[in-house]
């Protein structure tokens, strides 16, 4: 199982950006991210909407506690700051929990990680680095979804099939 905790979301700043670590989490084949910070009820909605619509089991949770996640999985950090993670990736097994930063990380969670990785040394983004980490973890595959809404591959427009 893999799981993705954001920290630090503030409402007014991190909305869209948090909601894209959301859906690239579950894209890419987490089950669920957690969150720190403010509780935001309209990023949490927009991401159950989506879900909703192109289906998946995956579930957006605010905690006030992250510490208490980190009990028998795997965390691995990822930073500007760390080594580089395609040296890990692909020995990393068990529960994981992927941890991405907003403005500013706890110091401690560099040392609570038992990876601190790279996506690069150069600072860049959550999205990104979640996304890159996740399509090396899952060996460059996708998950496959069924919903209501279900995307046909379509070389020159877009096409959709609706489940009703
Ligand atoms: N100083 C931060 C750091 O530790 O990477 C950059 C802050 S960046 C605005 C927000 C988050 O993006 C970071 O907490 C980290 O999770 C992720 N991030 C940014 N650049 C990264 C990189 N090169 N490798 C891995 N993660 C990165």
């Amino acid at each position: 199982m893999i799981e993705v905790l954001r920290l630090g979301h503030r409402i007014s700043r991190d909305k869209r950006i948090s909601t894209h670590v959301a859906l690239v989490a579950r894209t890419f084949g987490a089950s669920r991210l957690y969150y720190t910070g403010q509780k935001d009820g309209e990023m949490e909605s927009s991401v159950c909407k989506i879900v909703s619509k192109f289906g998946g089991d995956f579930s957006v949770e605010h905690v006030k506690d992250f510490k208490k996640l980190f009990l028998g999985k795997k965390i691995v950090h990822l930073t500007m700051y760390g080594d580089d993670f395609s040296k890990y990736v692909g020995k990393i097994k068990g529960n994981v929990l992927v941890v991405v930063g907003g403005e500013k990380v706890p110091g401690e969670i560099y040392s609570l990680s038992d990876y601190n990785l790279g996506v690069g040394n150069q600072p860049h983004s959550e999205v990104a680095a979640l996304a890159v980490f996740l399509d090396h973890f899952n060996k460059f595959k996708f998950p496959k979804f069924k919903g209501k809404l279900n995307v046909v591959p379509n070389i020159k427009g877009k096409k959709i099939f609706k489940k009703e």
